[in-house]
């Protein structure tokens, strides 16, 4: 692997992977901040357990 021109502990590349658009309002959010998430859930629930099947 060689790390030219990028620092150490710092890819962009994998740091866009983070965020992902939402469906909802099409705003880019960061998966990794719960806060964001939950706040683009936009009042829907999130699907944990199929009960209504
Ligand atoms: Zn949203």
């Amino acid at each position: 692997m060689t790390s030219e021109g990028k620092p150490l502990g710092w890819t962009p590349r994998d740091e866009r992977e983070h965020f992902i658009r939402c469906p909802v309002c099409g705003e880019m959010l960061d998966m990794r901040d719960l806060s964001e998430v939950l706040e683009h859930l936009h009042g829907q629930e999130v699907e944990e357990e199929p009960t209504r099947h």
